[in-house]
């Protein structure tokens, strides 16, 4: 029985993990769980699965937790803030860690479990930009394996040589081919784009997924950050990461080795697959996915991205190829920017813009330990911020 910690349980990847988590009573038990500040949510998770403890970062929402559930006779332990976070991720009751909590927040709790030497579940990919080769190097040392959720990324941990070891490019593999559904402006013009709401920049066409995340697809800064996610992973060049845009998101990403052969993952665009897999890994559990039907899909469409309308994925290119701090700066400063953009501070074009600004702000430093990381993330996020405060009042 592997004994499984959820983090960012209420958010889309946790609900997804609990349900395939729900499927498998016999393999996993929830041992834990842990999110920001939805108590009823996971008031509700708790009274299913019986975790041990439950971890809240709102103090509030986590003395209502307490109560919920006491009055339901339910004996789970609360635990509140981000050190009972990195505990319950470090923690000797548990095996496999799900790092699903959006954004940098989630990097302490991702590298606490990496040192521990869990089986890690990575979809946080704010960790992986911002901190690859530390989280890597803490993995090997500790002992910990991790295995990719993003479903591209878990697509090329599958299309890629049994010898693989993270962070390593793998012999005979000649490049990555990064698959993008486009987001849900593909098609649009810059001056259409100049315009959308966050509303319809959070309605994707092939994937439900959090706002962090739909944002970030639209901008296809997605995707840059995938490029960087990927090339920490598999130890790759970023020029070896060719990003090809696929509309109908079936082909979840490709490995190309040095013979010409070409190897890819299929499937629908469904998050339990990836994270089945992960759970399951080295073997196959089942994840309560439809078969893909081929014939109804018909047809696998590829394209180049668009590079002038969407200029984050050169931004991400760029911070890729500096290395050091600048992913770090790169990722900060995009938090800023789509959180700002989320609450109708900022609009859409506006984001690369703020995110090239701090970047040529930025100089770059050699990424030495997790200090060189994180004062690249307050420094981004700081003039980030800045710039925002003084459009606001130049606009006022
Ligand atoms: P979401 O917004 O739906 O959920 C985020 C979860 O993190 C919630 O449970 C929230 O309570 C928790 N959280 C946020 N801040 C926290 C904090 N400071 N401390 C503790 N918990 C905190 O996001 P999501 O779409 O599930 O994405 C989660 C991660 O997975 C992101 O890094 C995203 O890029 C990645 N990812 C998501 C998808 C997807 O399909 N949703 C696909 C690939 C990768
Ligand atoms: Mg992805």
């Amino acid at each position: 029985m592997k004994r499984v910690a959820v983090l960012g349980s209420t958010g889309s990847i946790g609900v997804s993990t609990l349900d395939v988590l729900g499927r498998h009573p016999d393999r996993y038990r929830v041992t834990a769980l842990a999110a920001a500040s939805n108590g009823s949510a996971l008031l509700q998770q708790c009274l299913r699965f019986r975790p041990a403890i439950a971890v809240l970062q709102e103090a509030t929402a986590a003395q209502a937790l307490e109560h919920g559930l006491r009055a339901a006779g339910c004996p789970t332990e609360v635990h509140c803030g981000p050190e009972a976070l990195d505990a319950c991720a470090a923690s000797a009751d548990v095996d496999v860690v799900m790092a699903a909590i959006v954004g940098a927040a989630g990097l302490p709790s991702t590298l606490a479990a990496a040192r521990a030497g869990k089986q890690v579940l990575v979809a946080n990919k704010e960790s992986l930009v911002m901190a690859g080769s530390l989280l890597v190097d803490a993995a090997r040392r500790g002992g910990a394996v991790l295995v990719p959720i993003d479903s591209e990324h878990n697509a090329i941990f599958q299309c890629m040589p049994h010898t693989l070891r993270t962070g390593a490019a793998p012999a005979g593999v000649r490049r990555i081919l990064l698959t993008a559904s486009g987001g849900p402006f593909l098609r649009a013009t810059r001056e259409q784009m100049a315009d959308v709401t966050p509303e319809q920049a959070c309605a994707h066409p092939r994937w439900r997924m959090g706002r962090k995340i739909s944002v970030d697809s639209a901008t296809l800064m997605n995707k840059g950050l995938e490029l960087i996610e990927a090339c920490v992973l598999f130890g790759m060049e970023p020029s070896a990461v060719k990003v090809v845009v696929h509309p109908q998101s079936i082909v979840h990403s490709m490995v190309e080795y040095v013979d010409g052969s070409i190897l890819a993952q299929l499937g629908n665009p469904d998050m339990r697959t990836p994270i089945a897999h992960a759970l399951g890994w080295p073997e196959r559990i089942a994840s309560g996915v439809e078969s893909l039907d081929l014939v109804a899909a018909a047809r696998l469409d590829f394209e180049a991205p668009d590079l002038v309308r969407f200029p984050a994925l050169g931004l991400a290119r760029s911070a890729a190829e500096a290395g050091g701090t600048a992913p770090a700066a790169l990722n900060a400063a995009n938090e800023v920017a789509v959180a700002a953009f989320l609450e109708g501070g900022l609009d859409f074009l506006g984001i690369p813009a703020l995110i090239d600004g701090v970047m040529q702000a930025h100089g770059n430093e050699p990424a030495r330990g997790i200090e060189d990381i994180l004062e690249a993330d307050r420094w981004a996020r700081a003039l980030a911020l800045a710039r925002l405060g003084q459009a606001a009042r130049e606009g006022a």
